[in-house]
């Protein structure tokens, strides 16, 4: 080799090896989203415009090879371009998050939720960090960032800056789409009679925290008073919804079934005292998942394929009254099961989703509207609190 080539060679390898701190181009950090490619965005106000969205899940991990320490990360929403809100995650919150996460993975409590904090996914070739500071191919795990905004954002921009040890400063950024998802499915409202809304897409509700359940709802059967039963309360049968009948709200195909679970007690879960009853329903829904698998908190469950990666999920029905298997063809208004007490439940109700995947590790909750309400007209979503009947 000559000297002149020598020294060719190596200025590039010195560049290569400035590469990852020097260059504002490399990606330092590789940043993740789970679910990925879009998040989707629901009106709360239609006339204020107002909108929000949820970020389930987003890794960032140090694809350098130094000890970086993650000093921020920016949350900014684009409209066309156009930054209209930003929100920043601090060292301090970082670190935080960091090692709750990380502690709870040691202990083990993850992997009973891979469907909802996805870490197999995320973390490719990578591992958990229990600091902000991220060791080569270490990250951290930002969850359930809940965004309200005016008009209409298309973009979410995700910023990661932080310092290496020689005090350069290093970042990188990923984009998320977020758009209005239309189902393409025209569902009917599953239920006949009038039924109370008790969990829906608002936020003050679980659902919205979870990835398959986001734009789930529960609806409860309740009389003019609002009552959801009466007589024993330790009863499934002493409430309104139990033994309702399920319609299919479109037509499909029965993609997979579940029967043969019993019903769960009512007083299993019950307490007057919420923080109570949050501890009993974290540990029942630990021995429901060991017992009857990830899907365990389902119990007797229905889910219809309608096309276009859009399936209907029907939970908690009551054990023996499925009158369809998988495989069979189901028409809009057929009935399918009766609602019941089965699974992760505190009082006879119909669980309701729609889903892109049957597969609980793949999938994502779909946005819901119905299109048969009484008193109203065209695609409608509900709200926690509201009374709901269809004008079949
Ligand atoms: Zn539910």
């Amino acid at each position: 080799m000559s000297a002149k080539q020598f020294g060719f060679i190596l200025i590039i390898s010195l560049l290569f090896l400035k590469l990852p701190l020097a260059s504002s181009n490399a990606q330092t950090f590789e940043i993740k989203f789970s679910p990925a490619a879009v998040v989707y965005r629901r009106t709360l106000a239609e006339e204020s415009q107002l909108f929000d969205c949820m970020l389930q899940n987003f890794v960032v991990i140090n694809r350098s090879n130094v000890a970086i320490a993650l000093q921020k990360i920016e949350l900014h929403l684009l409209s066309k371009g156009e930054v209209v809100q930003s929100r920043y995650i601090l060292a301090q919150e970082l670190q935080r998050r960091a090692q709750r996460i990380f502690s709870l993975n040691e202990q083990g409590a993850l992997a009973e939720a891979e469907k909802e904090f996805r870490l197999k996914e995320l973390f490719r070739n990578a591992s958990l960090s229990s600091s902000n500071t991220l060791q080569p191919n270490q990250g951290l795990l930002i969850r359930h960032q809940y965004l309200q905004f005016g008009g209409q954002v298309d973009k979410i921009k995700v910023v990661a800056i932080g310092n290496a040890r020689d005090g350069s400063v290093v970042q990188s950024t990923a984009e998320i789409a977020v758009i209005s998802y239309q189902l393409t499915t025209k569902l009917n409202f599953p239920l006949t009679a009038t039924w109370y809304v008790s969990n829906g897409i608002d936020v003050s509700g679980t659902h919205r925290w979870g990835i398959g359940q986001e734009f789930a709802y529960d609806l409860v059967k309740v009389d003019e008073e609002g009552n959801s039963g009466k007589g024993d309360e330790t009863k499934p049968q002493s409430f309104y919804a139990y033994g309702q009948n399920v319609l299919a709200p479109a037509d499909g195909v029965v993609y997979e079934t579940r029967d043969g679970i019993d019903d769960t007690p009512v007083s299993q879960l019950a307490d007057d005292d919420p923080s109570v009853v949050n501890k009993k329903i974290l540990a029942y829904q630990i021995v429901l998942r060991k017992r009857y698998g990830v899907r365990g908190t389902d119990g007797n469950y229905i889910i219809m394929d309608h096309g276009n990666s859009e399936y209907s999920v029907f939970v908690h029905l009551k054990k023996g009254s499925l009158r369809i298997k998988k495989g069979d063809r189901v028409k809009r208004g057929d009935i399918i099961a009766q609602v019941g007490q089965s699974g992760l439940s505190t009082e006879p109700h119909l669980h309701y989703e729609v889903v892109s995947d049957p597969d609980p590790f793949k999938q994502r909750g779909l946005p819901v509207v119905f299109y048969d309400l009484e008193g109203e007209e065209g695609a409608t979503q509900l709200h926690l609190g509201q009374f709901v009947k269809s004008s079949q």
